[in-house]
């Protein structure tokens, strides 16, 4: 089920030419007949900057449709890149889960579905697994390297990292690392996802892409500081890749000690409704077993606050940005040192 065919078999079509030298700006259209729409389509935008010969390299936004950074750093690198500059070729799609991102929601409204644990989707299912069989079966196998740019969306704020794919390929595992550490953002946390292959960035690793994500703040707004990490890390790894001229970045950054969320223990939910009260800021240091914050049930006097530990040792890498939390709501999460591809 999650293998990726090798050829896109659905009803969408695209006004861009894959093939075209130079700057198209355009959509991904894909039919879809709702109320008061019988023949109308969803409209998925996409941009190809294409030059001379060199990778292709495709990246991704708008998966969750409230993180914005990634998807204006998309924007303009699709309005604003001298064409002449690239060597081989960028697609650009800054807002995928294009329904998400008009309601500015984390899922799809039309269909309920996380963009992200679609993959890598159904050409005959609902749009957005139509949109994802897109992705995965069409511009997919054109591609040489993906990055999916997320941030924390409207119930997060994370520390602005990029983000390696765990690959059982240690081939692509290398080269996975080289280009994140190439991106330059403050931390590089492996993520697995709790093991999810429904994502976007496992997908890739599966169809053997050089795999990047990211993840840029959040609390459902823009970041100064991470849409300028975002920015700048987007084209330190284009650099890397050898799609764009020079600025390579210095040899230091795989100094830099790479974290991972190491499984369940990464995470603190909570126990009870209630509201939140964290006891550390993001980035402060943090061991099992201490105390991580307090639940305080607000509307009730003869109900005392209940304490949550940290069940890891690490950096405070997460945090649930509502104060109101409900039962297995996640209100923490602990990033510790990797333990390396072999775990
Ligand atoms: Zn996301």
């Amino acid at each position: 089920m999650l293998n990726v065919p090798q050829s896109y078999t659905g009803n969408a079509f695209t006004n861009v030419d894959f093939d075209k030298q130079g700057r198209q700006l355009g959509f991904v259209s894909i039919p879809h007949s709702p109320n008061g729409d019988a023949w109308g389509v969803t409209q998925v935008p996409i941009a190809v900057i294409a030059n001379g010969t060199g990778p292709t390299v495709v990246i991704e936004g708008g998966n969750h449709g409230d993180e914005y950074e990634g998807p204006i750093t998309i924007g303009e690198l699709a309005r604003d890149l001298d064409p002449g500059a690239v060597q081989g070729r960028l697609i650009l799609m800054p807002a995928n889960n294009v329904h998400a991102v008009l309601a500015a929601t984390r899922t799809s409204p039309v269909d309920g579905l996380n963009f992200n644990r679609v993959w890598p989707g159904d050409p005959m299912g609902s749009i957005t697994e139509q949109i994802a069989a897109y992705v995965a079966h069409r511009i997919f196998p054109m591609a040489d390297a993906f990055l999916d740019l997320h941030s924390g969306g409207s119930s997060l704020d994370i520390l602005a990292s990029a983000i390696i794919e765990p690959t059982d390929d240690a081939a692509l595992h290398e080269k996975n690392v080289a280009a994140v550490q190439a991106f330059d953002a403050p931390y590089t946390v492996v993520i697995a996802n709790m093991g999810d292959q429904r994502t976007a960035t496992a997908t890739a690793c599966r169809a053997g892409l050089i795999t990047v994500g990211t993840e840029m703040r959040g609390r459902g707004t823009v970041s100064l500081d991470a849409l300028e990490v975002c920015r700048r890390g987007v084209r330190n790894v284009l650099a890397h890749l050898g799609v764009l001229e020079g600025a390579a970045t210095s040899a230091s950054r795989a100094d830099r000690p790479i974290l991972e969320l190491g499984g369940a223990a990464a995470y603190v939910y909570a126990p009870i409704d209630g509201v939140f009260e964290p006891f550390h800021d993001l980035g402060e240091h943090v061991s099992a077993g201490q105390p991580a914050g307090r639940i305080h049930r607000i509307w009730d006097l003869t109900a005392g606050p209940v304490t949550v530990h940290y069940a890891a040792d690490g950096i405070v890498y997460g945090q649930r940005h509502p104060g109101r939390v409900a039962l297995g709501n996640c209100c923490v999460v602990v990033a510790s040192p990797y333990g390396g591809p072999s775990r």
